[in-house]
């Protein structure tokens, strides 16, 4: 055989298989995928000719059907999308790493449709003039709240940078050393503090902090105080901080307005549901912080978003700075959040937004959902355990909840094997023993689930 043997790109093109392909990738990816293999093959082939002694058999070249085949896997892999739903059996509650919050059912479908066509984003129906994109939810937020005032952002770390840079660009910002803490993915507040252009001002030392640290620090002239929460560590022991209430009395004494970033900042208690107290926004509202700045996917349950709320001065600075177009929320995330605080307007979140009712689901009904599954596997033990909050909230804090603990051969390769499920499935191992969580699977994934268990099983 020689290279003219090859079928050409024609050829092949004129093939049923090719049409298919065409059909599913298009023209252009297809040819692409042809030629990439029709290269490759004649380099191979000229490489194994090289070394072709006289008298060898001759060298096979690859028939139409078979190059067909491997264009359809080179296009599938070229196609297949990165970013995919998994099945989360850890327990943790808001998992970064898997996307933190599932959004409700209302918050989906307002995403949806202001995704599908146009929208009065920027656009006032009263008037038929250019609106503003800035009202969306802010309403919702002043209802809930009691803000004056409310900005959404693209996330709580732009929420904290705007924050800053539109309120304290080279000028002093008071915070306590022990809240100069870093959060996952890199977020250093210090960090963020300079990249602001605030000079930071840290106060107290690690473990204590006093209100005449603040009163000192304040004697010279400030743009903010601020308090950061931390939300994935702790401090315990020998330890002294004021309350936000104290604060806020200092600083508004050196008229000096109070920033408080919550981070997760619920709007609900969540010592209801077992978990340790976590400062929610009313509460900083009430201590009278100037500016609070929270995350939209951590607690509240909703899609991707920086909220700000506060003072009316505060936020018209915040509003106007350049910064501010650079970290806007788009329209999907608007709706989507907007759907998610009206559950809690409607006091209604427990039964719709997915993390609380995680959270409020008792142990009975874990339980209960556990004892399903085993009895559909056959095999499995249903044990005790501890599902956890994660994603930068509730540090080391865990509610008892119910495992399905299965006994494998190697609960590494098992795993692996469950990633590699479609969905894949993430679940954790403990004294090599699997370990799945129904609190974080989604009742309609609950299916996929146990498919993808018994076929590793
Ligand atoms: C999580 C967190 C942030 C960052 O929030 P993102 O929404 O992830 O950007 C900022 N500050 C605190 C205190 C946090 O806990």
């Amino acid at each position: 055989m020689t290279l003219r043997d090859l079928p050409s790109i024609d050829q092949l093109l004129q093939t049923e298989t090719a049409a298919h392909l065409i059909a599913r990738f298009g023209r252009p990816l297809t040819l692409d995928a042809l030629r990439q293999i029709l290269d490759d093959v004649r380099a191979r082939f000229k490489l194994l000719a090289l070394s072709r002694v006289e008298g060898d058999p001759t060298i096979a070249l690859p028939l139409p059907d078979l190059i067909l085949a491997q264009a359809d896997s080179t296009l599938t892999a070229w196609t297949k999308p990165t970013l995919l739903p998994v099945i989360n059996a850890t327990g943790v509650i808001l998992h970064t790493n898997l996307g933190r919050a599932p959004l409700s059912d209302a918050a989906i479908h307002a995403m949806d449709i202001v995704s599908r066509g146009y929208s009065n984003l920027e656009f006032d129906l009263e008037t038929g003039k250019r609106g503003s994109r800035l009202i969306h939810a802010e309403s919702l937020l002043q209802k809930l709240t009691g803000a004056e005032a409310a900005l959404v952002v693209n996330n709580c770390a732009s929420a904290v940078l705007l924050t800053l840079s539109a309120l304290a660009n080279k000028k002093r910002v008071v915070i306590a050393r022990s809240q100069l803490v870093e959060i996952g993915g890199g977020f250093r507040v210090p960090d963020v503090m300079k990249q602001s252009g605030a000079k930071l001002v840290e106060i107290g030392t690690t473990n204590k902090i006093r209100l005449s640290d603040y009163q000192s620090a304040l004697e010279e002239s400030a743009a903010l105080v601020m308090r950061a929460h931390r939300s994935n560590f702790k401090i315990v022991g020998f330890t002294e901080e004021p309350g936000l209430k104290d604060i806020v009395t200092a600083a508004h004494q050196a008229d000096v307005p109070v920033v408080d970033d919550l981070g997760s900042g619920a709007l609900y208690d969540t010592t209801k549901y077992g978990f340790t107290h976590e400062p929610t926004v009313q509460e900083s509202m009430q201590a009278g912080a100037d500016i609070i700045l929270f995350s939209g996917d951590k607690l509240l349950g909703g899609p991707q978003a920086g909220i700000i709320i506060g003072k009316k001065t505060l936020l018209d600075k915040i509003k106007k700075h350049p910064l501010a177009r650079a970290v806007r929320a788009d329209k999907a995330c608007l709706a989507g959040l907007s759907a998610t605080l009206l559950h809690y307007l409607k006091d209604e979140a427990e039964r719709e937004v997915p993390v609380v009712r995680m959270m409020s689901l008792t142990l009975k009904q874990v339980k209960g959902r556990v004892e399903a599954w085993r009895d559909e596997l056959g095999q499995g033990d249903v044990v005790q355990g501890q599902s956890t909050v994660g994603g930068g909230s509730l540090p080391d804090e865990s509610i008892p909840t119910f495992l399905l603990e299965l006994q494998v051969k190697s609960a590494e390769k098992f795993l692996r094997a469950l990633r590699k499920n479609n969905p894949p499935i993430i679940a954790r191992t403990e004294n090599d023993k699997v370990l799945l969580d129904p609190r974080t699977v989604l009742p309609e994934q609950e299916g996929a689930l146990l498919v993808g268990l018994k076929n590793n099983l």
